[in-house]
């Protein structure tokens, strides 16, 4: 390889260190996890929950469950680009067609603290292959809530419940719109996501995830 070459490869692997997603062992070329982790990630059927057809990448736990953690909790946002060609893998298989992509806005304090919304890194991966415009400011989070992790179905849903606001009235009139996240869990932030776009307008909502709980 001429010198070029290979300076050039150390740029890219200095930028996107090739890494398990899940564990960090080594791995080559486009590969998002290691062969044995790989081998652990279940599917997760296509479903419908609050009038959203949901589309994960997987099921939620082991390796996809690590690699979205490390995501959202261990500074790891490099981890969007391999969670991500996962979540084009899907929004094709899916033949998803939206006007629109919008990620699931975290508060502004929320944004502070980790420095970075998992879910508009992941809506990046995937704009191109939907063919969809990315908006970053229409739906937002007017209110912080603590974590949702321990948390029951009821609890999760109070929780969240006018967490959601749209700027600008009907700004999604008749628009198919694709939200993305990180997980979907009961579909709480789902649901309370798509009735403030419902409410705006939107004609229909699909969610892409990269993994649901089961
Ligand atoms: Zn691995």
């Amino acid at each position: 390889m001429a010198i070029q070459g290979q300076v050039f490869s150390a740029i890219l692997d200095l930028l996107s260190p090739p890494g398990c997603a899940a564990c960090d062992a080594p791995i080559g070329g486009r590969f998002v996890f290691c062969q044995a982790c790989a081998e652990a990630v279940l599917e997760s059927p296509r479903t419908r929950v609050a009038g959203v057809e949901v589309v994960a990448a997987g099921a939620y736990g082991g390796p996809l469950g690590d690699a979205v953690r490390r995501l959202k909790f261990s500074d790891r946002p490099d981890l969007a680009r391999p969670l991500g060609e996962l979540l084009r893998t899907a929004a094709l298989r899916s033949r998803l067609k939206p006007d629109l992509v919008v990620p699931v806005p975290l508060h502004p304090g929320r944004l502070i603290e980790r420095g970075y919304n998992q879910a508009a890194l992941l809506a990046r991966r995937v704009v191109r292959t939907v063919a969809a415009p990315l908006d970053l400011d229409g739906l937002v989070r007017i209110r912080s809530n603590g974590p949702q992790t321990n948390l029951n179905a009821a609890a999760r849903a109070a929780n969240v419940r006018g967490a959601f606001h749209v700027r600008g009235r009907l700004a999604f009139a008749g628009l198919h719109v694709l939200l993305v996240d990180d997980v979907v869990t009961t579909g709480a932030t789902l649901s309370a996501c798509a009735t403030a776009l419902f409410a705006a307008g939107a004609a229909t909502v699909a969610m892409l995830a990269v993994a649901r709980v089961e």
